[in-house]
């Protein structure tokens, strides 16, 4: 914690000493035309002072905004009446286990907080385990972890997080080069712009085994139908439907293991086709 603190202030120490765009100041001894002489000196310094210091950032998180409009709460409504979805059963997280989606990096640049990516995942413990870890209190910053929703082997949502907090799914991640980093160098992630949602293992597949028996048709129904809802809520194209796979940038996650896209996609396309939301289906055509 203190070399963290040691370190910021080094960088803001840096920062004030390099970073400010007035530099050179303009001293009562210049006479307008030694600026006016000066100036194209005066530019280039500028420009490479600048350039130096936007070095020293790490690039801003930015996922273009798909030109897809939200359905309305009412289209919404209409579709989970169809759909025939059961109400959510509700298992909060503790307050440790999620947080508000940021608004500002650590430079104080804006960051983007609509909910752009839905990253799915596997639990690896059962139900009742996963549960209990979510409500467990967190202190230590490595521990803290929660999902927005589960989904049980019968098929039930379990709600954690809102939609609108900020769940703690994919710690060292990237859409892409999309991330978001906290300090020059760190490895980012994209926990601010994504929903989190997590299919319960079968029990052939606790610990660290390569595959197991995979999900039940329950499962994959209900998560197809939960996808294609928050698709709709958000205006969120199926190209930024992924895995924790193939969005982990620690080398250590490679869930949900034993999934099939084959078995998703007849349920997602019953779904979209009896709720009228065809339109987030956007996978030949890109955003
Ligand atoms: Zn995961």
């Amino acid at each position: 914690m203190k070399i963290k603190k040691l370190h910021r202030f080094h960088i803001a120490f840096l920062l004030v000493l390099c970073g400010c765009s007035s530099f050179p100041p303009q001293l009562n001894w210049f006479s307008d035309s030694k600026r006016n002489d000066d100036h194209g000196l005066i530019e280039q310094f500028e420009d490479r002072n600048q350039a130096e210091v936007k070095a020293k950032l790490p690039p801003l998180m930015a996922l273009v905004n798909a030109p897809l409009q939200a359905a309305n709460p009412s289209e919404i409504q209409r579709c989970e009446a169809l759909l025939q979805i059961p109400e959510e059963e509700f298992q909060p997280a503790h307050p440790t286990n999620f947080g508000e989606r940021k608004t500002k990096d650590s430079w104080g640049r804006e960051l983007q907080t609509k909910p752009m990516v839905i990253v799915l995942h596997e639990t690896v413990i059962n139900e009742s385990q996963t549960v209990d870890l979510f409500q467990t209190n967190h202190p230590e910053d490595h521990q803290q972890v929660s999902y927005h929703m589960l989904v049980a082997e019968d098929g039930r949502r379990i709600r954690v997080v809102p939609d609108e907090k900020r769940a703690y799914g994919s710690g060292m991640s990237a859409f892409g080069d999309v991330t978001m980093r906290s300090r020059p160098g760190a490895v980012g992630s994209i926990n601010n712009i994504a929903l989190h949602i997590s299919l319960i293992t079968p029990q052939d597949g606790r610990g660290d085994v390569h595959s197991h028996s995979g999900y039940t048709e329950d499962q994959y129904r209900s998560l197809a139908e939960q996808v294609l809802l928050w698709q709709a809520k958000f205006g969120i194209p199926i190209t930024r439907l992924t895995t924790h796979a193939a969005v982990d940038r620690s080398r250590s996650r490679y869930d949900p293991r034993s999934f099939r896209w084959d078995r998703f996609d007849p349920y997602y396309q019953r779904a979209a086709n009896i709720c009228g939301f065809h339109q987030f289906d956007n996978e030949q055509a890109g955003p």
